[in-house]
């Protein structure tokens, strides 16, 4: 089923409406290279705090609509394995930018067959009941699933995404002039919404997540490998929508590949952190 605020026809004219109000671009490296070596220029439109706002908001409408149909955080036990991982990966975010580790983190678990996960803006995760019970997967591949995800925020992709459409839609030239400058705020909420659950993100996003996430893994002591094993589960499990961290790579042996050289490479922060 498709949430009203992921229907992207509501996206267009909030989208040049935000351009506009939010103005400029700017070109960032949102994080730290950190071992796994992930730099890239970032064209941004958006702020950090104008999307992080609005992310926290799609984040409560999504978590009470879920609520409300019952799913929200449903098995104590479940909810408790995946905060007690959260917690350990959160502090290992400082190695590729300061800042992250005192965001306004939420993890919550949503009961859905759907094998699935996200990250919105500012540290908002979602981890779904079919993911962890399909998969079976063990701690270390519940690791590197929410160290992909977290990584997606570190590296800020859902305000890059929402800057990549807004440029389109500004170069569109709808008239946001024409415009009250009142439903912006309510349309950056609908977009962050989308580009972090609706739209795929590129093949470039999920490589610096996939690598950025073995590194989160391995410095909060999980076996960062585990990523390699979780994604031959995943490949196979098949049916439905392809979850979030499938969506875009068309080629599952470069990726267990890239994984498993990314992996090997940050194994040293993996046997340091086992020592502590
Ligand atoms: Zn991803």
């Amino acid at each position: 089923m498709k949430p009203i605020w992921r229907n992207t026809r509501f996206l267009a004219i909030p989208l040049a409406l935000a351009a506009a109000v939010f103005g400029g671009c700017q070109t960032v490296d949102t994080t730290q290279p950190g071992t796994v070596g992930v730099d890239r220029d970032q064209r941004m439109m958006l702020s950090s705090a104008d999307v992080d706002k609005a992310a926290a908001q799609a984040y409560q409408k999504a978590m009470q609509e879920a609520a409300k149909k019952g799913v929200l955080n449903r098995d104590a036990a479940q909810v408790q394995r995946v905060r007690a991982i959260s917690s350990r990966l959160i502090p290992a975010t400082a190695a590729f930018r300061k800042d992250a580790p005192s965001w306004k983190w939420e993890v919550n678990v949503i009961s859905s067959p759907e094998v699935n996960a996200w990250c919105m803006p500012g540290g908002k995760l979602a981890i779904y009941t079919g993911l962890i019970e399909k998969l079976k997967v063990s701690d270390d591949e519940l690791a590197a699933v929410m160290g992909h995800e977290i990584a997606h925020a570190l590296r800020e992709h859902g305000r890059e995404r929402a800057s990549q459409q807004a440029a389109q839609n500004a170069v569109i030239g709808i008239g946001a002039a024409l415009l009250g400058i009142g439903d912006a705020g309510a349309g950056l909420v609908n977009i962050v919404a989308d580009v972090t659950i609706g739209l795929p993100y590129s093949r470039e996003f999920e490589v610096e997540a996939d690598r950025i996430g073995v590194e989160l893994a391995a410095r909060a002591g999980y076996d960062p490998r585990a990523a390699v094993t979780l994604w031959q589960k995943m490949g196979q499990a098949g049916g439905g929508a392809p979850p979030e961290f499938l969506s875009t790579h068309p080629s599952p042996q470069n990726r267990q590949k890239d994984l498993a050289d990314y992996a090997a490479r940050v194994m040293p922060l993996y046997e340091a952190a086992r020592k502590r």
